[in-house]
């Protein structure tokens, strides 16, 4: 584990291309921050063009031997890296916490649903079964089969630097294509982390690489031929231009964008249980979380009951350096966030919004650089204001009034966004009416951040989503193979001359 130990100690993090690291030459870098101190930690390469064209020419080169393993045996590579993984976990977790700022036990449930999937893509000879029909006409077999696509990218945000990446790429990998990386400029170590130990893992040279770098990294891996197929996660306008970009040269793509989800609280729920999911969906990791909740739907009489218990206990949130165990909330990734979500709330203020709580200019004591605020709540929010419109994606929760069970359904789908969506009642047919008729991908009853399972896919609706499947799950094999179906026959050795009607059977 030498080389891990010492990757981050060097100045400048680079990329990981053919099995091995590899120093940026663009001469192009950006700071990496931790958001804690405010202090520049290290800097990023930024990689060009050439750098990208060599990382598919690796990925490009390694392919055939890959997509030629048989499953089982690609399986056992991502069996000994799910291994590794687990045996350094809090590492990872704590390279998390150092460049994102969520707080250590938040990172460390991170890595942990970033390891679930792992696990499932350990599952790949299974999962890649075809079809297998016996004489679709006399002496003819019929099978279907999923094939790899080639080299495939897939291009992360900030705020999952290790759980979204491997969304994506232990399902690509183990379906037999080959990968590259781009992460955040943000918080790029966890990917470097990740690839050194998929190489301790035994996974070939190039079946995996990582380039770190910008828009100009990305339009590379895009315009490239040899790159077949693209993932991303990241904000919507960001995600429509890799969908339309994708759709310019033939690529299959799959572009997940931002969010603006929902908790409905019906006058019948447990009010404890929906402050503590409130409190906890709501400020979870600072917010910057595209499952985070912030917009509180209170319907009926719910508002004047539970606005003064969220305010309480927003009011008390443990704001700290997230390496500190008892934190609740960690700073913001960087300045530029921090102004950003403190310009929204300068902006509801503006609109009318009551500011019940205001986090604003936060000093923690001992980080008085850091890039930290405090929980924001806001009452009386409307549909027209843009801090109901837009994504804020930070700290601060927004409470929306609606009559009835009915208007707080029309509420949630009239949102541009569905991405998740949360419903807190006792009362089973409200319930089961709710997920029925709500406009959103991932659904969650009395379950404030549904994040799917490995097995069962994420993705949400409208614009939070471009492209045709979800990202893992069944859906991700899908993504990352192409069908392709045979017929066969093994005619008697009498020929029986050429047929020029469409076969059909007999
Ligand atoms: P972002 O869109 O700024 O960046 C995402 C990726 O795109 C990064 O790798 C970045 O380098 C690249 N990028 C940025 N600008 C680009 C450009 N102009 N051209 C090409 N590439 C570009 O997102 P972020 O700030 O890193 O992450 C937060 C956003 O991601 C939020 O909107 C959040 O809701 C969303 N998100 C969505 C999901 C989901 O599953 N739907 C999950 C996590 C995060």
């Amino acid at each position: 584990m030498g080389a891990i130990e010492s990757f981050t100690a060097t100045a400048e993090i680079g990329h990981h291309v053919g099995g091995r690291p590899a120093a940026g030459t663009s001469g192009r870098r950006q700071a990496v921050y931790n958001p804690a101190t405010g202090a520049v930690a290290r800097q990023v390469a930024l990689a060009d063009v050439t750098e990208v064209n060599a990382a598919v020419a690796a990925a490009q080169a390694a392919f055939p031997a890959w997509a030629d393993t048989p499953p089982i045996r690609r399986a056992r590579v991502l069996n000994r890296f799910l291994a590794l993984m687990n045996e350094h976990r809090d590492t990872l977790a704590a390279m998390i916490t150092a460049e994102h700022g969520k707080v250590f036990t938040d990172a460390q449930g991170e890595v942990a649903r970033g390891i679930d999937i792992i696990e499932f893509a350990c599952g790949i000879p299974q999962l890649l079964k075809g079809d297998y029909t016996d004489q679709v006409s006399t002496g003819i077999d019929n099978w279907t089969l999923r094939q790899p696509l080639g080299v495939v990218a897939g291009i992360t945000p900030f705020n999952f630097p290790c759980m979204v990446p491997c969304w994506m790429f232990p399902m690509a990998l183990a379906a037999g294509n080959t990968f590259i990386l781009k992460p955040s400029e943000r918080d790029p170590s966890a990917s470097l982390f990740m690839a050194e130990l998929l190489r301790e893992a035994g996974l070939p040279d190039g079946v995996f690489n990582v380039v770190q770098g910008d828009k100009v990294a990305v339009d590379a891996l895009i315009e490239h031929s040899d790159v077949k197929a693209v993932s991303f996660v990241g904000s919507t306008p960001i995600a429509h231009y890799i969908h339309e970009r994708c759709a310019h040269f033939g690529k299959r793509v799959q572009a997940l964008g931002g969010a603006k989800n929902h908790m409905v609280v019906m006058p019948d729920a447990d009010l404890d249980q929906a402050v503590d999911a409130l409190i906890g969906a709501g400020y979870g990791s600072a917010g910057e979380r595209c499952m985070a909740i912030s917009v509180a739907v209170l319907v009926g009489d719910v508002a004047d009951k539970i606005v003064p218990l969220i305010a309480e206990r927003a009011r008390a949130l443990k704001v700290k350096n997230g390496m500190e165990l008892d934190a609740e909330m960690g700073p913001i990734v960087t300045r530029q966030a921090l102004e950003r979500i403190e310009g929204y709330i300068a902006l509801g203020v503006e609109e009318g919004a009551t500011l019940v709580v205001d986090g604003r200019g936060l000093k923690v004591p001992g980080h008085e650089d850091g890039f930290f605020t405090g929980g924001t709540l806001f009452d009386h929010v409307t549909p027209s204001m843009r801090i109901y419109r837009e994504e804020i994606f930070g700290p601060v929760l927004s409470c929306v009034r609606a009559k009835d069970f009915a208007e707080a359904v029309q509420l949630v789908n009239d949102h541009e966004f569905g991405n998740g969506v949360a419903c807190y009642t006792r009362d089973g047919n409200i319930a089961r009416e709710f997920a029925r008729r709500i406009q959103v991908g991932m659904v969650g009853i009395n379950v404030p951040i549904p994040v799917p399972m490995a097995w069962h896919g994420f993705g949400g609706w409208k614009r939070s989503l471009f492209g045709d499947t979800h990202a893992y799950g069944e859906e991700g094999v899908r993504f990352y193979t192409k069908q392709k179906s045979v017929m066969q026959r093994w005619p008697e050795s009498t020929a029986k001359g050429a047929e020029f009607t469409m076969p059909t059977a007999k």
